[in-house]
């Protein structure tokens, strides 16, 4: 077993961090507002928009690990972690089913400007009454010449307000269950497209997040990803890739807070000595530690049984996913303790640091539902 990084890896994550630092430096102040269309384009240019995607399309070409490797050097380095997940999804959970699923003919329209920052893409599962259960779509795709007619409406579409193109999902057959569900990708102009304004949110201020109207919404056949009645698989694949990969961000975050934790600490004096010469101040410190480094080796291994085609990785992903997204919150609050007042106010990142965790538990699959997996694969 070989925990260590080649010289080449290491390398790749130290460049990384650099380019970003210089891209998003610290304490640009941005009224938490969305991103914009340069943001996207030096995302595009730094090759982090299409870290997985082959190359032959326009992307990185790095299998699961080293992309989630990139994510996290990506989430340590900038302080937007908006931004880190707004790639991160529009990468995996737009890119890579279309990569992974998609015929040619749509991988070369599509895939070269998702990867090189000309089209943003919005991932739209979710409605107002399908959340952790998508089994059952109100959002319909029935077939027509040349076609199908998509009509409803999808909630919490992160990037939704500023896509170029949606991979969405719809029944297309409600008797058949898991395999009555179709994936497509539309393209915002498609007429019969309508994106709703920006949701007012906690965190993740710099990812727009909307909902997307389809209304006599005709998306000709070769939009389709895969085959008729596969969007089910297609769509747990993708969650896949989110749940392994996307939360590598996460674990960057929790490096950055880790490193301003201790400086904080070490500088701080109350009662004539520093804060860290507190013991219990010090074991918050190795306690948040430890959920990160025990985070990290979870993720690193489901990218890895990814990488590999492991059948038991849908354990591993659940098994990351819980431990980084739990992990990150509870280190969020535990940083906001050891700054006291000074971790309530906005200056050092810290109180954006648990508005941006806080949804980490819920999106990808909540907690609730990732205990439910592991228990499954347990044969509970
Ligand atoms: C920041 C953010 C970004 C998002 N981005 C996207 C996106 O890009 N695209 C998209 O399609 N969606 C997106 N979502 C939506 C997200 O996928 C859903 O919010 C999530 O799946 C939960 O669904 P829900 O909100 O309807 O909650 P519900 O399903 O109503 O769940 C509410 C509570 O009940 C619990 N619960 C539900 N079922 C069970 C069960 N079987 N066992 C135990 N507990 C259960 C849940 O764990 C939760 O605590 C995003 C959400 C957030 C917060």
């Amino acid at each position: 077993m070989e925990f260590g990084w080649s010289n080449e890896e290491c390398g790749r994550y130290d460049k990384l961090v650099a380019a970003v630092r210089d891209a998003f430096p610290s304490g640009v102040v941005r009224e938490g507002g969305p991103f914009t269309p340069e943001d996207w384009q030096r995302l595009g240019k730094m090759g982090l928009l299409g870290l997985s995607v082959p190359d032959r399309y326009g992307g990185g070409g790095l299998g699961a690990l080293e992309s989630a490797r990139s994510v996290e050097a990506f989430g340590r380095a900038c302080p937007y972690t908006g931004l880190v997940f707004a790639a991160s999804a529009h990468l995996f959970a737009c890119a890579m089913p279309i990569t992974d699923w998609g015929g040619e003919e749509l991988k070369r329209r599509f895939l070269p400007a998702m990867c090189d920052g000309e089209l943003v893409a919005g991932n739209a599962m979710t409605e107002a009454q399908a959340g952790s259960d998508v089994s059952r779509l109100a959002v319909t795709a029935t077939q027509v010449p040349g076609g199908w007619m998509l009509d409803g409406e999808k909630s919490f579409v992160s990037n939704g307000p500023n896509a170029g193109l949606y991979v969405t999902y719809a029944t297309t057959d409600p008797d058949a269950g898991h395999w009555g569900k179709t994936a497509f990708v539309v393209p915002r102009d498609t007429p019969g497209v309508t994106a709703g304004e920006p949701f007012e949110k906690m965190g993740l201020l710099q990812c727009p997040a909307g909902s997307v109207r389809f209304e006599n919404c005709f998306v000709p056949a070769e939009n389709v990803i895969g085959v008729p009645g596969q969007g089910g698989p297609i769509f747990q694949d993708s969650m896949g890739w989110e749940r392994a990969c996307l939360f590598a961000g996460y674990v960057g975050l929790a490096d950055r807070l880790l490193d301003q934790c201790v400086a904080h600490v070490r500088e701080r004096r109350q009662f004539d000595r520093p804060l860290a010469s507190f013991e219990s101040v010090s074991d918050r410190v190795a306690d948040m530690k430890l959920r990160l480094e025990s985070a990290r080796l979870l993720l690193y291994r489901a990218c890895w049984e990814k990488d590999q085609g492991l059948s038991r990785s849908a354990l591993s992903t659940a098994l990351s996913k819980l431990a980084v997204s739990e992990g990150a919150l509870a280190n969020a609050v535990d940083a906001v303790r050891l700054f006291g007042g000074r971790g309530y106010l906005r200056a050092d990142g810290i109180e954006a640091a648990l508005r941006d965790s806080v949804p980490s538990v819920i999106f990808s699959g909540t907690s609730d539902i990732q205990r439910r997996i592991v228990a499954r694969e347990l044969g509970l």
